[in-house]
């Protein structure tokens, strides 16, 4: 697959550092309405003396018609134009790269504050399906991440620091937007279908602002998207899976990777504090929460197949015991190797041989393909060209210099 690359940095990048930018720092600090929820911003208007309703118009205005200039808000009176105008803004995070495969794939990088760490990736993945084609967009929730399971790329850096609202609808706006810069406004139409929140970080370690965008994700003054069609990916913070039972109806993945606690342990550290019995607790009552009418009637498996590591046969007995009384549907992940990875991907016959056991017990399990690959889109590979500054990184480094030293002196 051959791609077009499109370095977007250079003129951004120099203008942040350009002379004007002190006279820049000091000016008032405009509100950013792009990620707001629909209460958030009702009450904005209201503690400005609007009336709330101007909420929702704004909110089409951003989502739907991808406007970031209040002048083309047709339907808001001048006046209140020209106060949104004084101190607000809508700003989606700076794209420094991105990356549109031929195969329909696209990344964005996007810059989420000062210094090279400071960059997180969305990965879109249109693919024909039989309700149609779907466009599944692929969220970051943190820069970096705090949890350090031992096959993640991303985990590897260490946590830097959470997105806010803006940085993770922005990803959504940002890529519906692609597609629409160049039809007129009134024309511009929504055309991700998917939202998978498993791009970098924990979403349930950054739990107020995560909420709030799926909020903006289901809202039909927003993206209007279906309960089903945004799912939340999670290693496993049981208290806050509870949380969001209770406060937003979209659906659950488990990353989960291991059938047992000794192996879990090991891949998912976040095991030790929540292990296997209380995890598939939490998944149960999720389901238990009416699970006839919601998107609750399964939960999704996530499992990456590492080789040696957990694609034995006896792993597969493990699984099919573990999810007995557990509505779900498992997604066996290929591992997207990258560079000093303590890990080799499963072979095809492996993986194969492992989807086998598991349906003939009964359960729907498919095997993810990886695409993008060519763009580093591949999921676990969303770290790409972000530089690793945190102290995790460097130790991560020392280790992987004193292995190949120890590989060096053996010849
Ligand atoms: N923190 C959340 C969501 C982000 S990770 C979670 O862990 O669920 C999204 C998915 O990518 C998870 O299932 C994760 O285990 C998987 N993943 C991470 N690194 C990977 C790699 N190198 N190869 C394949 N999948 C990987
Ligand atoms: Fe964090 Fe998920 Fe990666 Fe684990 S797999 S380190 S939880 S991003």
């Amino acid at each position: 697959m051959s791609t077009e690359v499109v370095a977007v940095s250079a003129v951004s990048a120099e203008q942040q550092q350009s002379p004007s930018a002190p006279a820049q720092q000091n000016a008032v600090e405009k509100v950013n309405l792009l990620g707001m929820s629909r209460p958030q911003m009702e009450k904005f208007f209201e503690d400005m003396g609007e009336k709330k309703f101007r909420a929702g118009q704004v909110m089409k205005w951003i989502h739907q018609f991808f406007v970031t200039d209040f002048a083309e808000m047709t339907n808001i009176s001048g006046k209140l134009r020209e106060k949104l105008e004084k101190i607000c803004e809508i700003k989606a995070p700076e794209v420094v790269h991105k990356n549109y495969s031929k195969d329909g794939t696209r990344k964005w990088v996007f810059r989420v504050g000062d210094g090279e760490g400071s960059l997180v990736e969305t990965v879109l993945i249109p693919a024909e399906h039989r309700s149609g084609l779907r466009c599944t967009l692929c969220i970051s929730s943190q820069v970096g991440c705090a949890l350090d399971c031992s096959f993640c790329s991303t985990g590897k850096q260490g946590f830097q620091r959470d997105l806010n609202q803006a940085e993770i609808i922005g990803q959504l706006w940002m890529a519906n937007y692609s597609y629409m810069e160049d039809v007129p406004v009134l024309e511009r139409e929504r055309s991700v279908t998917n939202v998978v929140m498993m791009g970098m970080g924990e979403p349930l370690l950054n739990y107020d602002a995560v909420l709030n965008s799926m909020r903006t994700m289901l809202d039909d003054f927003a993206y209007g998207m279906s309960k089903r069609r945004v799912t939340l990916s999670t290693s496993g913070v049981v208290p806050k899976i509870d949380q969001m039972v209770k406060d937003i109806d979209v659906a659950l993945a488990i990353s989960l990777h291991a059938p047992n606690d000794e192996l879990r342990n090991k891949l998912v550290p976040i095991n030790k504090k929540y292990p296997l019995e209380q995890l598939i607790a939490a998944c149960k009552r999720y389901i238990e929460k009416d699970g006839n009418e919601s998107s609750r009637k399964h939960v999704t498996i996530e499992y990456v197949m590492l080789d040696g590591v957990n694609d034995h046969p006896e792993h597969a007995q493990q699984m099919i015991k573990l999810l007995k009384n557990l509505p779900s549907k498992i997604n066996l992940i290929p591992f997207n190797p990258f560079p000093h990875a303590p890990y080799g991907r499963s072979s095809r016959n492996r993986i194969i041989s492992f989807q086998k056991t598991l349906s003939d017990a009964g359960f729907v399990c498919t095997i993810r393909q990886t695409r993008g690959d060519d763009i580093d889109a591949a999921c676990g590979q969303l770290v790409g060209q972000v530089a690793d500054r945190t102290r995790r990184a460097e130790q991560w480094k020392k280790k992987v210099a004193q292995q190949n030293e120890i590989l060096r002196s053996q010849g």
